[in-house]
């Protein structure tokens, strides 16, 4: 369970781009966040602080009470999921050991052959793949998947990791509308029954609405709305 406390963050990346304009937002714990907003926006910049990622150029990112510095980038960064828009899986491995990398950020890269993986890590694994309904397809390569396959194994993957925090940035992009809501319903359960909090970049106000428990609108770095589905739609 992870709160976040973003305190007058601005973003200013070297070519003078002015990305986030001194953005606060309180994330409880729990919580299903989307993040809605035009292209150049700031939503992948306030993604990438969430992560570490970037650092701010003025203003605090802290998550479960610690500040995110250079110095324990990694410790936050080890409860922190990952899921991308386009999967970012390695293709040529097996499903099993895609999401076995989720447990990479805690374990060193020399003892990452998959029989070398404690058995803790590998009943950690399943259960991840149990939870996405993938299994069955757990010795496949990964590039034998459907699109919304290989996004359920991205979701595994960052649950491998027991994260505290799910970041997701345009995870239903690269899908079709049946297999996004699936993807969609899938992160707002997960949210509801383990308490993991989930931060997603959308640009479909749809999706936004249907799973959201609360929306972000940020427009040329600042947050121009913050409210309900419910709110939204009565202020529209
Ligand atoms: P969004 O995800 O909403 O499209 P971004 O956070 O990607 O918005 O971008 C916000 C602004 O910051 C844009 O003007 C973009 O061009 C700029 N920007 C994003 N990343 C970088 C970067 N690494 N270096 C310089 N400018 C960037
Ligand atoms: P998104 O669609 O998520 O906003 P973009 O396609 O705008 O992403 O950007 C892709 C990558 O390019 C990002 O990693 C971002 O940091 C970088 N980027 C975006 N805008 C700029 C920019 N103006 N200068 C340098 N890098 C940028």
């Amino acid at each position: 369970m992870a709160s976040i406390k973003l305190s007058g963050v601005h973003k200013h990346y070297r070519n003078n781009v002015h990305a986030l304009k001194g953005v606060d937002l309180d994330i409880p714990p729990g919580q299903f966040l989307v993040i809605l907003g035009p292209s150049g926006a700031g939503k992948s910049t306030l993604i990438r602080l969430l992560n570490g990622l970037e650092t701010p150029s003025e203003g605090q990112v802290v998550i479960d009470g610690t500040e995110l510095t250079k110095r324990n980038l990694r410790s936050v960064r080890a409860k922190v999921g990952m899921v991308f828009q386009q999967f970012n899986l390695v293709d040529r491995l097996n499903v099993m050991t895609n999401v076995l990398s989720g447990r990479l950020g805690k374990r060193n890269w020399f003892t990452s052959s998959l029989f070398l993986f404690p058995r803790s890590d590998l009943e950690l694994a399943h259960k991840s793949l149990a939870r996405v309904g993938l299994v069955e397809k757990a010795w496949m390569r990964a590039d034998q998947l459907s699109g919304g396959q290989q996004q359920r194994v991205g979701i595994a993957r960052a649950l491998a990791q027991e994260p505290a925090l799910i970041l997701a940035d345009e995870p239903v992009a690269s899908l079709d509308p049946i297999t996004s809501t699936e993807i969609m319903g899938l992160l707002r359960d997960i949210c509801d029954e383990q308490g993991i909090s989930v931060v997603a970049n959308l640009h479909q106000l749809d999706y936004a609405r249907d799973y959201a428990h609360r929306i972000i609108g940020l427009n040329n770095g600042h947050i121009v709305f913050d409210g309900s589905p419910e709110q939204l739609d009565s202020d529209a």
